[in-house]
């Protein structure tokens, strides 16, 4: 099967109630991790890219891997995402790549630290979508500001900082109109990174409820969660037991991601857990047999450790076993979806 648009997967999940984790790539062992997960659990897949990492991998390596990955999953949907594009020109060269889905993230100037103007987001973001849908390529977009950077984006908000630029339901509703975007990233509080929050969060931080506003005026709007790891505390010990040195630090728990879902959260990113999860298998090999230098004798545990996180948010997702129920459909097929609505 080939990579299908992202679209697709986010109306299957809209019309079965469930979420789809979209997991950050760099190598070929973070993308077979990725597979080894959803074959197991028949869960549809998103596999998403930043600048940083298409950099570091080459796109060429990249897209040659995603599609080893489609040849040798024939029976599961994936879609190949651009996470956080700073600028049109990112977003176009993403899709000459075979990315079937792009972000826009017109929320921070090309940058990608300086929050924007509404023009601005409106605008860029206008004009990715315009372009990629004339192609059957789906649209993120972002509209707020998260706190935190990962791979050099973000604008650095510390977390009261990034509570004064959460996403306004109302707004949102104007922007998803006026721009014509698949899917929305929304400000509710949390940040990129693993040091989200100091304590356990608490509705006051982490504001579900501007989600379930967001949902209640936009039923149709496909919702997106960034910075949504759920830095589980059995992975920072991993780490800290094999001489690492985390300081304590909390996620978003994935019962409020639940409860997001229940409100048309349709796309979660996860990056910072498998982040973990390789680290403190990595950690562990070395100590454990410090003679060894194979890299398959550290990758091999590394994989299997990021396989596990991935199932785990797959079955608490809710997106295990509807893998077959999503109708294929190709980037042409959405293309003329699309030529049909404008
Ligand atoms: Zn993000």
């Amino acid at each position: 099967m080939a990579l299908v648009p992202m679209r697709i997967l986010l109306d299957h999940a809209a019309e079965n109630g469930y979420g789809v984790a979209a997991f950050n790539v760099n190598n070929m062992e973070q993308i077979q991790a990725i597979m080894m997960a959803a074959k197991e659990t028949e869960s549809p897949v998103i596999v998403q890219a930043s600048r940083g990492a298409r950099s570091y991998s080459d796109d060429n390596y990249l897209r040659h891997l995603m599609i080893a990955a489609a040849e040798l999953n024939p029976n599961l949907p994936i879609a190949m995402h651009q996470d956080h594009g700073n600028s049109v020109a990112t977003c176009m060269s993403a899709i000459e790549m075979g990315f079937t889905s792009v972000m826009m993230d017109g929320s921070l100037e090309e940058d990608g630290k300086t929050p924007a103007s509404w023009d601005y987001n409106v605008s860029v973001t206008k004009e990715v979508v315009k372009a990629a849908h004339a192609k059957g390529v789906t649209v993120e977009a972002e509209l707020g500001c998260l706190g935190g950077i990962e791979d050099g984006h973000g604008a650095g908000l510390s977390g009261e900082e990034a509570m004064a630029h959460l996403t306004d339901p109302e707004e949102a509703g104007r922007f998803v109109e006026e721009t014509g975007c698949d899917a929305l990233a929304v400000a509710i509080g949390t940040s990129h990174g693993a040091y989200k929050f100091t304590k356990k969060p608490t509705g006051q931080v982490l504001r579900m409820d501007v989600i379930r506003e967001i949902h209640k005026m936009m039923p149709n709007c496909h919702i997106v969660m960034h910075g949504s790891s759920s830095v589980p505390e059995e992975l920072l010990a991993i780490i800290n037991e094999y001489g690492g040195k985390m300081p304590e630090t909390y996620g978003v728990p994935v019962e409020d991601i639940q409860e997001g879902i229940k409100h048309g959260v349709r796309k979660i990113n996860v990056d910072t857990d498998n982040r973990l999860a390789i680290t403190g298998a990595i950690r562990k090999a070395f100590i454990e047999d410090p003679a060894e230098f194979d890299p398959r004798y550290y990758l091999k545990p590394a994989r299997v450790a990021m396989a596990e996180v991935c199932k785990a948010r797959m079955v608490a997702f809710g997106q295990a076993g509807h893998a077959g129920g999503v109708v294929t459909k190709s980037l042409d097929d959405l293309k003329k979806f699309y030529a049909m609505g404008a």
